[in-house]
This record gives C-alpha cells, sequence and structure tokens, in this order.
C-alpha cells in the first residue's frame, strides 16, 4: 500500500521544518506524496517541491486558508494550487498583510502589560510571510518572558485572553472560491476540531470539493463520522498529520496516512477545476 499526508507545515509559516526536513522526513517514512500546506502561503511550495523530487517523494502544492462561517473560525486546504497565479497571489498578500499588523496589535498589547517584547523579535524569529501566534509564544519563551508555549498561550494568546486580537476572516464561500480561483481542490480541513458540522452543505452549494477525515486530533469515531458524511454529500477524502515539527519528542509527520488512492481522485478533479478555469 501507498501512502500520502496531505496536511504538513513548513517554516514559511509556523512550522519548524524547512523544504529539505520536509522530503527527507516523507521519504524515510515511506510517504508516496506529501502536500505542504502553510497558513495563507504557498511561499514554501517551489523548494519544497524541489527538494521532494529529488528524494523521488510526489509534492502536491497546498495552502491552508483561514475563514469563518456564522461566526466561527474553519480552516480551507487547498490543492494542487497554481502558485504562479496573480490574483491567488494578490488576495494572499492581503491576509499575510493582515497577519503582519496583528502580531504588531498583540505585541502592543502585551507591552500594555508590561511585558516587554518588540514586533521586531517577532518578525526576526518567524522570518516568514505568514507570521502567528506561535511565532509570538515562541518569542516570549526565547525573551525568557514566559517558561513555554503553553504558557504563552494560557496567559496571553490563547481567544479571549489579554494580547489576543481577532483575525479578520473571509467568508468559507470566498475561500472557496479563491481555491478554484487558482485552479485548486477546495477541502474542509479537520472538522471535527470546528463547530462546522451544520455548514457543511452551504459550503458543498459553494463548491466544496472534499473533508479531511483522517487527523492527527481526530478520533478513530471522528473519522469514521466523517467518511459517512463525505460518502452522503460525494466529497473527496483527504487526510493528514497537520505537522508543525516535531510533537511530543517526535516528527509528526506521516503519523496520518491517506491511502493514495484518494490523492489519484484529488489529482482527477484538480484536473476538472483547471479546465474550467481555463474556459
Ligand atoms: P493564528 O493563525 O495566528 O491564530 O495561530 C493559530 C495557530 O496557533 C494554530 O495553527 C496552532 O498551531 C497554534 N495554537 C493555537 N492555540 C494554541 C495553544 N493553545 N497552544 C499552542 N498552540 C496553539
Ligand atoms: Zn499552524
Ligand atoms: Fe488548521
Ligand atoms: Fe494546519
Amino acid at each position: 500500500m501507498r501512502f500520502a499526508d496531505l496536511h504538513l507545515h513548513s517554516h514559511f509559516s509556523d512550522g519548524t521544518y524547512g523544504p529539505q526536513d520536509l522530503a527527507a522526513h516523507a521519504q524515510r517514512c515511506g510517504l508516496a506524496a506529501i502536500a505542504l500546506t502553510d497558513h495563507d502561503s504557498v511561499e514554501g511550495c517551489p523548494a519544497t517541491a524541489q527538494a521532494c523530487a529529488a528524494a523521488g517523494v510526489e509534492f502536491i502544492a497546498g495552502t491552508e486558508l483561514t475563514a469563518e462561517q456564522d461566526g466561527d473560525e474553519l480552516h480551507l486546504l487547498g490543492y494542487f494550487i497554481n502558485t504562479e497565479n496573480p490574483s491567488f497571489l494578490a488576495q494572499i498578500a492581503r491576509f499575510q498583510t493582515v497577519r503582519q499588523n496583528r502580531i504588531r496589535e498583540m505585541v502592543a498589547r502585551l507591552n500594555r502589560l508590561n511585558v516587554p517584547l518588540s514586533a521586531d523579535a517577532v518578525f526576526a524569529l518567524a522570518n516568514c510571510q505568514a507570521p502567528g501566534r506561535p511565532h509570538v509564544a515562541r518569542a516570549l519563551v526565547q525573551a525568557g518572558l514566559c517558561a513555554n508555549l503553553d504558557e504563552a498561550f494560557d496567559r496571553f494568546l490563547k481567544k479571549h485572553r489579554p494580547a489576543w486580537v481577532p483575525k479578520f476572516k473571509m467568508s468559507a464561500d470566498d475561500a472557496i472560491a479563491l481555491i478554484h480561483q487558482a485552479e485548486g481542490v477546495a477541502v474542509l480541513a479537520h472538522p471535527g476540531l470546528n463547530r462546522t458540522d451544520q455548514g457543511i452543505p452551504s459550503m458543498v452549494e459553494a463548491g466544496l470539493d472534499g473533508i479531511e477525515c483522517f487527523h492527527t486530533k481526530h478520533s478513530a469515531a471522528t473519522s469514521e463520522c466523517y467518511l459517512r458524511v463525505a460518502d452522503r454529500l460525494h466529497l473527496l477524502i483527504t487526510g493528514g498529520s497537520d505537522c508543525h515539527g516535531m510533537n511530543k519528542g517526535k516528527p509528526l509527520i506521516g503519523t496520518v496516512r491517506l491511502p493514495y488512492q484518494h490523492v489519484e481522485l484529488l489529482r482527477a478533479r484538480a484536473a476538472q477545476i483547471k479546465g474550467e478555469c481555463r474556459r
């Protein structure tokens, strides 16, 4: 059996691995294919494609967009994205600017709490276009202002904690349209982690192509539940580890294994979308 891990982050967003690390780990785990799905970014895709080609691992260019529906945050994965599509790149550049401004606002709130962190320290540490709360947390630990990442989130960064800043989010429908416009396949990420069940039919109406049934934080029962949803609504099935690097002393990549046949179905859907885009 061949397997894929279709949900990975790199240091081009809030992951810690670089393109070479991802390709090397994928090869070591015996993965046939991987997808890079950085938050609001495709910056790492060209280098990871190259590293994977050298390692004999198939690479799928992806992204993970933050969106909302009925006030609840949700994440949409895009697969087989054309990473050179100018209007897609212009749109995600806007989300990256929103992220950068949000970092400045979070730092300003920390400073008001007499926590002497600078935005430049966060940006230097993040060293990417799509910084997020994990980078603020790491900078707090690095500066000795928090003992560890959990403390940083618990004291300051979790939703409704004093340095938390809400993030502008596009609607789920707009995110699906944006992925399609870039010739990508639109997949609802980790539905077991968000309150999105009610909204799935309306996303299907907006063109949702698939649903991430297998995920590190899905129990076997949760995966089964979403496999039934996919079957009922004729959605494609994906899965991935959502690896941001090491997890409890081990690399998370490869711990969720999607049977390769689903990659072929995704690719067929991507070809169809591409045809529709060019018509
Ligand atoms: P952001 O996109 O800036 O809102 O940051 C979201 C990211 O922060 C998620 O992808 C998680 O990886 C991470 N995160 C969210 N909550 C926590 C938490 N309580 N502890 C550690 N990491 C978290
Ligand atoms: Zn993340
Ligand atoms: Fe996510
Ligand atoms: Fe993710």
